[in-house]
């Protein structure tokens, strides 16, 4: 029984269609505009709104009943953004499928996820194809930018062609009332152990979540941006940028696979958008365009940046040489992905507003936190105190996904909270400082060495592009940091010269004495470094490590 007194309030509940039929009317002239590399397609809100209504009937014409999943299998583009919006208007359930994975995983997440449509772009047509006849769920491909007799089916598959699909189907849809529990879309994380675990959005944690993109202190997306997406949409949701501009009208400026700096670049010259978003080692790849063929791109007037730590001399690359202000951010696949944004605190001094700007930022009003030690202890937010992260919220998954109900790695998932693998400390006023995954840490002689602090010094060097730092195992202390670092073109930094220029911001054990020189950090499906390829490199003998003297005792 319920305690207390109901509110008055009508519970009318929170949708994507509400947001879609918002969209396509209140905001019909705002714009997606996808790049072909050499200019842009352009498409409103109210063409895409028709679009969504043509592709929503031919879904329910191929037998796609409320709740099935479909899968998309895509770059950013309108295309996507018409099948982002029409699926889970239907009620059904939208999978953006990450083009990344290696193939076993692909095949993996989309029978887990058992989708009986897949949407695919013709450009993928050739990693899609050899994957097909191991998707046990799927009924229905439909062929986007493309030609659908280029695809073989196997048998109990049928192919189609998108324009011929929608070209015969009535534009108005009648989307239904859904309740706002039930799933609308979902991502599986890039998992860097075992199978991929997917997290199901609801109706109503998407909606709640397009808001705080849209909040001041979110990313204050409004109808005066133009948004270049450059996160995959299979990337939590593209950050949930999409789906807040249904709800505030932010025209969408999508790369399709010109994620190149220099067609980056390009884009940004004919389209002038006024906030980007992108994990780091995209911005790595244009600020070094930037520093070959200058351009003047102060028309952002925010770049938001997460999915790993912001090395701070990029921000400030960005602010003392372009000229454009860099919003850090903290997320996860499970958490929608907007945990927490780097706004500085108002009466902040410009000393203070940086080391704020170069935190993980602040949680959002309905996102809680709490940092737990190694013994399960809650540990202060003095900003000091070191724990793994643990989150909850309304736009927090609960748990992951499981076709037939069997608990998918319950360790994630306590006392209503969400652990969230990462290690850092919390401040009094709620800005979280985040100093390494869990399973990243570095121990040594007892005592935690940051990776992210160390490569964040090494790739403030002027003569370095990339570093990524990893425990080694070491008899005498347990673990070591050996760094793996890529220098800039042309210059020849040596491992003392590299380690001598950390001395004056770390303690001397925790200078690091082992040095790989590599051409390139590998990257995981989402463009984050990928330390277990290092790792396992350095296990098979396969590093060239230039080992220096040290540690040195304090
Ligand atoms: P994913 O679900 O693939 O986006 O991965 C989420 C993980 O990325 C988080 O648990 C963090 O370890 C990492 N991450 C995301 N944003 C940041 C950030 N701003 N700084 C450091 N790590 C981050």
């Amino acid at each position: 029984m319920m305690v207390g007194m109901l509110s008055t309030m009508q519970d009318e509940p929170l949708s994507l269609a509400t947001l879609l039929r918002h969209a396509m009317t209140a905001k019909a002239d705002s714009e997606v505009v996808t790049w072909t590399g050499s200019e842009a397609r352009r498409m409103t809100f109210g063409e895409m709104g028709r679009r969504a209504g043509q592709l929503a009937h031919a879904l329910r014409a191929l037998g796609v009943e409320q709740t099935d999943r479909v899968g998309t299998f895509m770059w950013n583009n309108n295309e996507h953004f018409v099948a982002y919006n029409a699926i889970p208007a239907m009620g059904s359930v939208l999978h953006a499928l990450n083009i990344r994975l290696f193939p076993e995983q692909l095949t993996f997440v989309a029978n887990h996820a058992e989708d009986k449509v897949v949407i695919v772009d013709g450009s993928l047509l050739p990693l899609f194809g050899p994957l097909l006849p191991g998707l046990t769920s799927v009924k229905h491909v439909i062929v986007a930018n493309g030609d659908a007799s280029a695809l073989e089916a196997p048998a109990g598959v049928s192919v189609h062609s998108w324009d011929e699909l929608l070209a015969a189907q009535p534009e108005e849809f009648d989307f239904p009332v859904v309740d706002e529990r039930m799933a609308a879309a979902m991502c599986y994380t890039s998992g860097t152990t075992g199978d991929p675990k997917g997290v199901a959005y609801s109706h109503r944690s998407s909606v709640l979540h397009s808001m705080q993109v849209c909040t001041t202190d979110g990313m204050a997306l409004s109808e005066r941006d133009d948004a270049l997406v450059i996160v995959p949409m299979f990337h939590a949701n593209a950050w949930g940028i999409p789906y807040a501009a249904l709800m505030c009208g932010a025209s969408l400026l999508m790369p399709d696979r010109f994620l190149q700096p220099e067609p980056i670049l390009a884009m940004m010259a004919a389209e002038k958008p006024t906030f980007a978003a992108a994990v780091p080692t995209i911005w790595t790849g244009v600020l070094g365009q930037l520093a070959a063929n200058p351009q003047d791109i102060t028309h952002l007037r925010e770049v938001i940046v997460g999915g790993s730590a912001v090395p701070p001399s990029m921000m400030k690359a960005f602010d003392d040489e372009q000229g454009v202000r860099v919003l850090h951010a903290w997320g996860m696949t499970e958490t929608s992905p907007l945990g927490s944004v780097a706004h500085p605190p108002a009466r902040a001094t410009a000393e203070e507003a940086w080391d704020y700007r170069i935190s993980q930022g602040q949680f959002a009003a309905s996102v809680q936190a709490r940092l737990l030690d190694d013994d399960g202890n809650v540990v202060p937010h003095d900003g000091e105190s070191l724990g793994e992260l643990e989150v909850k919220g309304p736009w927090i998954a609960g748990s992951y996904y499981s076709p037939d109900d069997t608990e998918v790695e319950p360790e994630k998932f306590h006392d209503g909270w969400l652990r969230t693998g990462d290690v850092g400390r919390i401040t009094p006023n709620g800005y979280l400082t985040l100093v390494d995954r869990s399973k990243d840490v570095i121990k040594s002689g007892g005592e935690w060495i940051s990776s992210v602090d160390l490569e964040n010094a090494v790739m403030s060097h002027p003569d370095v592009l990339e570093a990524a730092v990893i425990g080694v195992p070491d008899d005498a202390w347990d673990e070591r940091p050996l760094v793996a670092v890529v220098l800039n073109e042309g210059v020849d930094a040596d491992a003392e010269g590299l380690r001598a220029a950390l001395s004056d911001r770390f303690a001397k054990w925790q200078l690091p004495e082992h040095w790989a020189f590599i051409d390139e950090v590998p990257k995981t499906s989402v463009g984050k470094f990928d330390k277990k390829v290092i790792r396992a490199r350095y296990a098979d003998g396969a590093l060239d490590v230039v080992e220096l003297e040290g540690p040195h005792p304090n």
